[in-house]
């Protein structure tokens, strides 16, 4: 493949280690720095330090135009198109801690000269950072410099981020300049045409539409959540009406999959973050004050749930199938499997754990833990369960052996957030999950 450009990537996070790769899959030069020493040392053996299908492969396969350095000033001196892709998460207020994307901006400007280079913001920031941005890179440079800033929203899922990468709904990116637009355009050539769009706006815009999507689909999720509430209470089965909503294409049936609730890097966070923006401007935004508060609630409403089930939790031995925020990925921050294992231990309970990939990750939270014991297979993590809760939707747990599940637990009871089973295909066990009648025995 003909080399098209040279490409520079600050963070090799999830969104960072996705767009290095694939930008080297179609055929740029690609140098990606990263800060944390462990994951740096685990890329330059040619490993992947997060799991995300099919990315180790494409990084080995790569392996020729895909380099890691921890040195912002060899990936400057190198690239003609530098992204910002290093993490936003929230502060205690609510509001994005923008820390990262100012260091790596001042790093950056203490490389730079009269070579022109674009610097794009790739993580998730507030509209209008990409001032702060411009401003930073010339209070912080000592020479005369030659650049453009540019905005291009990230909207990969963690679990198909590959896929999401090269095949997207859409490219936004927010310019100023033509020069900035005919590189962007040029680097995004082999991923465009018709049927993936490319918008072109300012960059205040192209911020902005990533804080509005993120925030939508959060309400649409605490929207059917809501819904599947009304449905447990009347006896009408909430997957049933989400077929029925989702096939009207102004709904459309993606995101109305009731549960326990949105969890993960960006969705939280960046629905916090959308209400301290409108805030900052006078506009209160109720709705997603609701949308966020409904989300929590889902927590509570599961673990409500469990004690109507079990009555008395103490000294029950619960087994538990899925710990990361959605399937497909290693990654538990801001995870609902977080907040109900907590609540659970306060309450005395055995866990027994299971993740296909979210185990280590979760150790590092509940290492010493007494009360919690992992298995690396999900049938051995259910011997003598009170119990079974379903908290991630992995497609290995849809066709179990119910057979030997039943024979494993002590009772067969299974409590599903994410609706993973049809009610009619449950026999033999007492089957509790959101928006449908229970199964009772
Ligand atoms: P992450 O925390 O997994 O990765 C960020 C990486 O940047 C870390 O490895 C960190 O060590 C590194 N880093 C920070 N400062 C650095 C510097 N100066 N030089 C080199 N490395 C540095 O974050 P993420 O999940 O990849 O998200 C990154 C951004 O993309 C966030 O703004 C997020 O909101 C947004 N986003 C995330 C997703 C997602 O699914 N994770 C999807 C779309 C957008």
């Amino acid at each position: 493949m003909v080399s098209l450009l040279k490409v520079g990537i600050i963070g090799a996070g999830y969104v960072g280690l996705v767009t290095a790769t694939c930008l080297a899959e179609i055929g740029n030069q690609v140098i990606c720095s990263e800060k944390d020493k462990k994951r740096l040392s685990i890329l330059k053996k040619g490993k992947c330090p997060i799991y995300e299908p099919g990315l180790e492969k494409l990084i080995e396969k790569n392996h020729e135009t895909l380099n890691f350095t921890s040195e912002t000033a060899e990936l400057v001196d190198f690239a003609d198109i530098i992204f910002i892709c290093v993490g936003t998460p929230a502060k205690d207020d609510g509001k994005p801690d923008l820390s990262q994307v100012e260091g790596a901006s001042r790093e950056i400007a203490a490389s730079l000269d009269d070579k022109y280079k674009l610097i794009v913001e790739k993580s998730t920031v507030p509209v209008r950072t990409y001032e702060w941005v411009k401003k930073t890179l010339n209070r912080y440079s000592d020479n005369p410099v030659n650049f453009d800033v540019a905005s291009n929203p990230e909207f990969l899922r963690e679990g198909s981020a590959i896929k999401d990468f090269m095949e997207p709904d859409r490219i936004v990116i927010g310019v100023e300049t033509k020069k900035a637009e005919e590189l962007l355009k040029r680097l995004y050539k082999p991923l465009t045409n018709k049927e993936i769009p490319l918008l072109v706006t300012d960059p205040a815009t192209a911020e902005m539409i990533k804080h509005a999507s993120n925030s939508f689909l959060a309400m649409k999720i605490s929207y059917i959540n809501m819904i599947a509430d009304l449905c447990e209470k009347v006896g009408v089965d909430v997957d049933i009406v989400a077929k029925g909503m989702g096939y009207d294409h102004r709904i459309g049936k993606e995101f109305l999959r009731p549960g326990i609730g949105y969890g993960g890097s960006c969705f939280p966070k960046d629905v916090r973050a959308f209400i301290k923006i409108a805030e900052e401007y006078g506009i209160d935004f109720n709705i997603l004050h609701e949308t966020e508060k409904i989300n929590n609630e889902r927590r509570k409403n599961f673990i409500k749930k469990i004690e109507d089930v079990l009555w008395i939790n103490k000294d029950k031995n619960i087994a538990i199938w899925g710990l990361s925020f959605k399937p497909g990925t290693d990654d538990i921050r801001e995870a609902p499997s977080i907040d109900i294992v907590s609540n659970l231990l306060k309450s005395g309970v055995n866990l027994r754990l299971y993740d296909p990939e979210a185990m280590e990750n979760f150790k590092k939270l509940y290492s010493e833990n007494p009360n919690i014991k992992y298995f690396n297979d999900k049938y051995r993590a259910l011997k003598d369960a009170d119990a079974l809760l379903i908290l991630t939707e992995w497609e290995e747990f849809k066709n179990p052996d119910f057979k030997r599940m039943k024979k494993l637990m002590r009772l067969p009871i299974i409590i599903d957030g994410r609706n993973i089973f049809k009610p009619k295909e449950i026999n033999g066990f007492e089957y509790y999950s959101i928006g449908r009648k229970p199964v009772k025995k």
